[in-house]
This record gives structure tokens, sequence and C-alpha cells, in this order.
């Protein structure tokens, strides 16, 4: 039986997650953690019986040890509930699917209490990559990455350690408003932009995508997880997201990942690697398709990804600055507080007036968040 912790279960990667617990039938689910959806997770904690959750709000998490009081389980709640489900200590893999930043903290700890890291949170390897690459290598541990793009990356370097990478092909469906001016995303409604035309994720990331900032903290993932420079890393816009992404190499061969987009495929990957398992669901249809496409990138109208390009090069906390202010950017968006473009513009601003830190430690890395989020409090 392989053991796994998740945090972040009632999300849409932590519930996927949960659908190959439950068609595999070898894995054990021993730690789950969620933010406040209680009834969801009372749910999980019944049928895959772990020993610890953890709510973040103290109150829910009373509510939820209430609910669950003819359980043999111990609830916990806040960032010790979080690290308590991390360090679980018979989980082989954590499982981090919570979203934002949060998630620095308690992948630290599970890394330093040996567990494999099956990584959706791309925000924790933009903001702490500099810190948790070389830890991974000095406590010899995995990470694998959950996010599609990631993923086939790193399943088309299966066997290829001998050989460098020339360029990574970073594949982007261009998100529901490919094409668009800038005069017609002025007038862009929340609804519209929750719209994602290929794939079903959470509200946060969906927004990221209609915004290209998600391809850009994707492309600052991948160069710590891949080790690669920015000038080699291209952004291929793929409408189709069939080809989930690509790995040129020196000899100008071009080794790629296709499939259906289903999270669970990637998913699956991480949990079972290096071994492949069956997988229900649809196929991939060549000849249904009928053809693939590919353009570059909008930048011009679409500014978060050159702002995230900016954020790479530059490096230090920029990354972090990028993350924070799209991160409550998007929060106002999904508010409806601030309209479409204002998005990239706060990220620019955040850019531009925030202090910049060369090497920041993950204590400067929360207080330019900290810093970010007050400086946009302030100001919208
Ligand atoms: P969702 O918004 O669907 O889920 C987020 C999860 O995090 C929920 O379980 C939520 O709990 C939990 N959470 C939120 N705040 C807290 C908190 N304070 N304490 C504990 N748990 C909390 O997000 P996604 O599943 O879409 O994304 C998760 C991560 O995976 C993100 O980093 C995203 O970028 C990445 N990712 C997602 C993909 C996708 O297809 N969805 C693809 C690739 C990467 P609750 O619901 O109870 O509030």
């Amino acid at each position: 039986m392989k053991k796994i912790a998740i945090l972040g279960s009632t999300g849409s990667i932590g519930t996927q997650t949960l659908e190959i617990v439950r068609e595999q039938k070898d894995i054990q689910v021993t730690a789950l953690a969620a933010g406040s959806n209680i009834d969801l997770l009372e749910k999980q904690i019944r049928e895959f019986k772990p020993k610890i959750a953890a709510v973040w709000e103290e109150e829910k998490a009373k509510d939820l040890k209430i609910k669950t009081a003819d359980l043999d389980i111990k609830i916990c709640s806040g960032m010790e509930g979080l690290i308590e489900v991390s360090t679980e200590q018979t989980a082989e893999i954590l499982v981090t699917a919570i979203v934002g930043m949060l998630g620095i903290r308690p992948t630290i700890a599970a890394m330093q209490a040996g567990k494999q890291i099956a990584l959706a949170n791309k925000e924790t390897l933009v903001t702490a990559g500099h810190i948790i690459m070389p830890l991974a290598k000095e406590k010899n541990i995995r990470i694998l990455p959950v996010d599609s793009e990631h993923s086939a990356i790193f399943q088309s370097l299966q066997g290829e350690s001998e050989n460098s990478v020339h360029k990574i092909l970073l594949t982007a469906s261009g998100g529901p408003f490919r094409g668009k001016t800038l005069e017609e995303l002025k007038n862009i409604r929340l609804k519209d932009a929750l719209k994602h035309p290929n794939w079903t994720m959470g509200r946060k990331i969906t927004i990221d995508s209609s915004t290209l900032v998600n391809k850009g903290l994707e492309v600052i993932e991948a160069k710590w997880l891949f080790g690669v420079e920015a000038d080699q890393i291209e952004v291929v816009v793929h409408p189709q997201s069939v080809i989930h992404s690509a790995v040129e190499f020196e000899d100008g061969a071009v080794i790629a990942q296709l499939g259906t987009p289903d999270m669970r495929l990637p998913i699956q990957y991480a949990l079972y690697y290096p071994k492949r398992r069956s997988l229900s669901g649809k196929r991939l249809d060549l000849f249904g398709l009928g053809r693939l496409t590919f353009e570059k990138p909008d930048s011009k109208t679409f500014r978060g990804l050159k702002l995230a390009f900016d954020a790479l090069k530059k490096g230090g906390n920029l990354p972090t600055i990028l993350n924070a202010a799209n991160e409550k950017a998007v929060a106002l968006f999904l508010e409806e507080k601030i309209p479409f473009l204002s998005i990239p513009e706060i990220i620019e601003e955040c850019m531009d007036k925030i202090g910049f830190l060369e090497n920041p430690d993950i204590e400067e890395i929360l207080e330019t968040e900290a810093e970010v989020y007050q400086y946009i409090e302030s100001r919208w």
C-alpha cells in the first residue's frame, strides 16, 4: 500500500487525487487538509479514513471535531495543522494541492521529514525555488510535477539524463480570450474569465489562465524543476491542449507528451512514478482531432507573461512580488472590485514599487508577500 497525505483535498486537484485513490485501491490516505469546506472534508474522512485532518479556521476545526466525534481521528487547524498533515509519520508522498504561498512552509516541513513531493502548488516553487530545489538535492527528495505541462516535460525527459536540454516548449491553450485586443479586454466580466476552453480547474488558476499569468508562473516553475534558463523556455500557444509540452534536445529531436486534457493522468503519474497504471476515461483520438495548431503568445496584450519573464530574469524576491500581487489582484477581481485589465497593472506597479532583495530567505519571502498585500490594500 502506498501512503499519501494531501494538502487541499477539497479542491480541484485534491478531489481528482482522491478519484485516483478510489479507482486504484492500493493507496492509503493518511492525512488530509482543507481550507473551510468541512462538509466535503467530513465525507472524505469517512470514505478514506485518514489519521489526521486539518482545517484552516479554528472554528471550523471545532465543528469538524464534533461532526467526526465517532471516528478515531485527530483534527487540527491553522499552519500547525497543515504542517501536521504534511509530516504525518507514515505518509511517503505529500500532494501539495493547496492554492497560494501558504504551501511553502508545509512543503518544506514535509521535505525535512523525508517525504516525496507531488507538487501542484506552483506558487511554492515560483517564490521559493532557490530554497526548495537545493533542499530536495540535500535530502534526496523527488519533486514530482503535477502541473500537466511540467509532468509532460518530466515524462519527455525520462531516459535522457545523459543528454542536455536545448529548449523547453511550454504549451499554453491561450485561455478564453486568445485573439482578443486590449480594447476588447476592457469590459471582460468575471463569468467570462471563469470559462476555460479546455480545462476545469479551481477559480484562481482559471483566472490566471485567462490573463496568461498562469503560463508565466509555469515558466518560472519550469526553470526550477528542470534547471534551465529563461531563454531556454519558449511558450507555444496550442489551443487544442493536446501536446501538454515538449523538450527539444541538442540534436534537434523534440520529444513531447500528448493526451486528452485530464489532470488525473499527471496526478497518477506523480503518485506511481516511474510506473504507469491504467486510467479510465477518454483516450486521445487523433483522427477526431484532425489537426493541431500553434501560435506565438501575444505578450503585448497579455502582459502577465512578459512580467513573469522579467521576474524570472531578475530573480530575487521579484517572482514573489509578481505572485503575491497576482494573488491579491485576482482575489479583488473575483470579488468584482477591479476590472480584468487591472490585474497586470497591479502586478507591474508592485514589481516597480516594492523593494528588491537579491537572495530572500523564507522569512523575507513571506515579508515581501505581506508588504505587497499592504501596498495593494492601501491603493485599491
Ligand atoms: P482549488 O481552489 O480548487 O482548491 C484549493 C484547495 O486548497 C482547496 O482544497 C481549499 O480548501 C484548500 N485551501 C485553500 N485555502 C486553504 C487554507 N488556508 N488552508 C488549507 N487549505 C486551503 O485549487 P486547484 O485545485 O485548482 O489548485 C491547487 C493548486 O494546484 C494551485 O497551486 C494551482 O495553481 C495548482 N494547479 C491546479 C491545476 C488544476 O487543474 N486545478 C493544474 C495545475 C496546477 P477549501 O475548498 O476547503 O477552502
